[in-house]
């Protein structure tokens, strides 16, 4: 591709990223070629290649927003699905670092639901498209080039002897485990540099029939880490699901230890900075074993700082950046970079595919720098980092400013919701440094501490629990705001 729209785009991958790509580049191009070396399925099931799929997923409003303005109706077939619409700070209890958030009115939302309905909905909208053709049971072996241009890939479908497939535009969205590197390699092109911010955190996930009621009217829950006390991180959320179900996922950073067994998961909730997760958990039923992911650490390759990047090649999802899953950034990050392709596409002058790859580079600035900063404070948290931001006297400041926020954001409305635009990457990060932002955080006033979890007597009648059983006590105030 030289600024020549391209006629045939091959997308390497059928995660959230590839399908997104795919059905932008549908808009664009004559021809898409999606493969995957799974069987997509046509129900909501678990798939060997999203091996996430097991565990807690929020997709945050910025995300669900691009992916309605993609596939409008997205959300509706969600919610018809059994998904919920979780409105933010409101319907989610949580004990972040700095003490117990105040439910405010929400500002913004996220939808909750198994990641494997999430997936089928929006493979199901987004695949219908009559350009498109999907090549599952299709592993991608090697990229195919010469002369520092990328024009296809070489496959095999069901195991069977390799096969080209020529294309004008390849995206790879294989996802963390992507081999670009050495693909690259492989032509002879240089592989693009690459940060990393590994605090070592790993994912225990139990399913759980909810006590009747509670999907819909109990709000979810979050219970965050004490790591600041320089301990390693420890946490826990309970997420409604589709059919009346609760997720159940805990999650350590590196040096704690992963409860990997059915008869460990309630012992660890338990030593939570907070008991309400157990105390919650011990009022459901286990519908599955325990589930468990490590290396989930972020990981940012830079492509657009390479000179000389491969004309007909573009990298995007988490084989451009994978985050800490705690901040729920991923798929909207995958969105973004589907908006970014469509918009570049769409431009009049043609672009080449530095530029796109510079556009879609940019979108992911905000979640990498969200992520990176805070995991950098963890304890053992192991970083190889060139983005001068993440070193040296920079991140002292950035953690300490983060921290103050963070105090005042579980008590200020005003302060909460820059934050929680923020936070769902609905307003750049650049919005905490503005003297706009900086004087609301000396003036709002503040709501009093809350001392345990705010939780209001109809919500704890739906879970049969008793208020004195709880730790905040019956005097101190449920909700405020
Ligand atoms: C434990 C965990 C929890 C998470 N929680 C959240 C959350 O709450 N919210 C959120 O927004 N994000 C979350 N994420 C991140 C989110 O899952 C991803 O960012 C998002 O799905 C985008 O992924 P992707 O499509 O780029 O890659 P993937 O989902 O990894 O998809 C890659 C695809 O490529 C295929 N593939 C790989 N290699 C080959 C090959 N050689 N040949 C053919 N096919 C290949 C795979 O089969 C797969 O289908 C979480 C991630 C993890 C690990």
């Amino acid at each position: 591709m030289n600024g020549d729209r391209p006629g045939h785009a091959l997308v390497l991958g059928a995660g959230m990223a590839g399908v997104l790509a795919a059905h932008v580049l549908a808009r664009h191009v004559d021809t898409v070629t999606l493969v995957d070396r799974d069987v997509l399925p046509d129900t909501a099931e678990h798939r060997r290649g999203v091996p996430q799929g097991r565990h807690a997923h929020l997709l945050w409003s910025n995300g669900a927003r691009i992916i309605e303005a993609l596939l409008p109706g997205t959300t509706d077939r969600l919610l018809a699905a059994g998904a919920r619409r979780i409105g933010f700070p409101e319907d989610l209890v949580t004990l972040t670092t700095q003490g117990w958030q105040h439910r405010f009115p929400a500002t913004q939302f996220a939808v909750l639901c198994s990641r494997p309905l999430l997936d089928l909905v929006i493979r199901r909208q987004a695949l219908g498209h009559g350009r498109i053709t999907v090549r599952q049971s299709t592993e991608v072996l090697e990229l195919t080039g010469a002369g520092g241009r990328v024009t296809g890939a070489l496959v095999s479908t069901d195991g069977g002897a390799p096969t080209r497939l020529a294309a004008d535009l390849v995206v790879d969205a294989t996802g963390r485990a992507s081999r670009l590197r050495p693909w690259l390699e492989g032509l002879g092109l240089p592989a693009p540099e690459e940060d990393v911010v590994d605090a070592g955190i790993g994912y225990s996930t139990r399913l759980f029939a909810a006590p009747p009621g509670a999907t819909a009217g109990f709000p979810a829950v979050n219970v965050a880490s004490d790591h600041e006390v320089g301990r390693p991180g420890r946490f826990g959320v309970v997420y409604p699901l589709e059919g009346g179900r609760w997720i159940a996922t805990l999650s350590v950073t590196r040096g704690a230890e992963l409860p990997t067994r059915e008869e460990d998961f309630l012992g660890f909730a338990e030593r939570l900075r907070h008991p309400i997760v157990a105390d919650l958990l011990r009022t459901a039923e286990p519908l599955t074993p325990v589930f468990v992911s490590r290396s989930t650490g972020n990981r940012r390759r830079y492509p657009e700082r390479l000179p000389e990047w491969p004309e007909g090649l573009l990298v995007l999802g988490d084989s451009l950046t994978g985050f800490n899953p705690v901040y729920g950034h991923g798929m909207s990050a995958a969105a973004r970079c589907a908006a970014a392709l469509d918009e570049q596409l769409g431009r009049d002058e043609p672009v080449g595919t530095h530029r796109i790859q510079a556009a879609i580079s940019a979108v992911v600035d905000d979640p990498w720098i969200l992520a990176a900063t805070t995991d950098v404070g963890y304890v053992d948290c192991r970083t190889r980092a060139t983005d001068p931001r993440l070193l040296g006297m920079d991140i002292q400041q950035r953690l300490g400013f983060a921290r103050a926020i963070g105090s005042r954001s579980i008590r200020s409305p005003e302060i909460c919701e820059v934050v929680t635009d923020v936070m769902s990457l609905n307003r750049p990060q650049s919005e905490l440094g503005s003297n706009r932002f900086l004087s609301l955080t000396r003036t709002a006033e503040l709501h009093p501490e809350l001392t345990g979890p705010p939780l209001r007597p109809e919500e704890l009648a739906i879970v049969d629990l008793d208020p004195r059983s709880l730790r905040s006590g019956p005097d101190v105030p449920l909700v405020r705001g």
